[in-house]
């Protein structure tokens, strides 16, 4: 037995390294590529985006202005980028279980971009073969470039003038003509839904709270990472809400879903990351108010950041379920959604006050 906890030992060490892992690709009449560079994490296979298109006959570009990878298709230009759950073509949005990421210095996408997501999004014939399949979950190093892209929200402890929330950021997703975010049946988009809660949440933490709102955009533009940012590192800003919607390919999935950067990355301790508390509170307001809520999820998304910022990316729903897509496209409905949203963030602060 101790032979073989050692030998396990040896085959954990090995398989972080992109050495052990390879697969084949192909296109249907062409013979296999193998491409040795994969990288496992969270037990999934990340290859290399350029090898990988390459092997299919496409070819993709780093902006590193816009931070995004662009893929020429046959269909037009594909778009992806490090953290984002979806891939954009034209005006279709199709969801990525496991986001693109820099890992060694090489923006890597998972195995089922191009085994699954890209061959049916083009029709392609895409031969595809991991030689190694493994469930082998890995934490490896990251590199600089994820740091890098991993941008660190730090919120200092509270003034001592006896309120907990000094002022909350908000962060309506995607914006402007390029960036509609997820499109609907019937034209609804991402980013409308998203502004209007975020405008209708702005108010009642004003009116009620009385505190200040720093948000990202409050009209349909574009914004830089920069300007994406700056309301969240704004010295009074205790808290910051990022609002998006989804879509999938079928009618089925609904529901509010809640996501927090994970637990392991939470810095020094005594300095605790106080997002998941703040996502239960969320969770129960919206539960209060009828609205159906799926889960707080972990995970380590782009605009998640670091640190320790109360986080919460809110999904509002699902674009492509009819009555997802009714709530968030009625005014009164989109009013809930903010209410209890600003009940949530006002627990959370009571509670704070409570506990200092
Ligand atoms: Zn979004």
């Amino acid at each position: 037995m101790p032979r073989l906890r050692t030998l396990f030992c040896f085959f954990l060490l090995f398989i972080a390294s992109p050495l052990e892992a390879s697969v084949e690709i192909a296109l249907k009449g062409q013979s296999p590529v193998v491409i040795d560079e994969i990288y496992l994490r969270e037990g999934v296979s990340y290859l290399p985006a350029d090898d990988a298109l390459e092997a299919i006959n496409l070819q993709g570009d780093w902006d590193s202005v816009e931070h995004v990878y662009r893929i020429k298709t046959p269909r037009g230009t594909a778009v992806i980028s490090p953290g984002s759950r979806y891939l954009r073509l034209g005006e279709r949005f199709v969801p990525l279980e496991h986001p693109p990421r820099f890992l060694d210095g090489r923006l890597r996408v998972a195995e089922d971009l191009i085994s699954r997501h890209l061959p049916s999004l083009l029709r392609l014939p895409v031969y595809y073969r991991n030689l190694n399949p493994t469930t082998v979950s890995t934490q490896g190093e990251e590199s600089s470039l994820d740091r890098l892209f991993a941008f660190l929200l730090r919120k200092k402890k509270p003034a001592d003038n006896g309120s907990s929330l000094r002022g909350v950021a908000i962060d309506p997703g995607h914006g402007g003509q390029q960036d509609p975010g997820a499109i609907g049946p019937g034209g609804i988009k991402e980013k409308d839904a998203a502004l209007e809660v975020s405008i209708k949440l702005q108010k009642q933490l004003k009116m009620r709270l009385g505190i200040p709102v720093f948000i990202s955009r409050d009209g349909d533009y574009a914004l830089d990472r920069e300007q994406r940012l700056k309301p969240a590192t704004h010295p009074e800003a205790d808290a910051l809400i990022l609002l998006h919607a989804q879509a999938s390919f079928r009618e089925e999935p609904r529901g509010v879903t809640l996501f927090i950067r994970p637990f392991e990355e939470n810095p020094e301790e005594g300095d605790r990351d106080e997002s998941v508390r703040l996502a239960t509170h969320i969770r129960e307001a919206m539960e209060t108010a009828d609205l159906e809520v799926d889960g707080i999820i972990q995970a380590p998304l782009l605009p998640l950041g670091r640190g320790n910022l109360p986080t919460v990316l809110i999904e509002m729903g699902y674009l492509t379920n009819t009555e997802d897509r009714q709530m968030l496209q009625n005014p009164e409905e989109q009013q809930k959604l903010a209410e209890a949203i600003f009940e949530g963030l006002e627990t959370f602060a009571e509670r704070q006050e409570k506990t200092q």
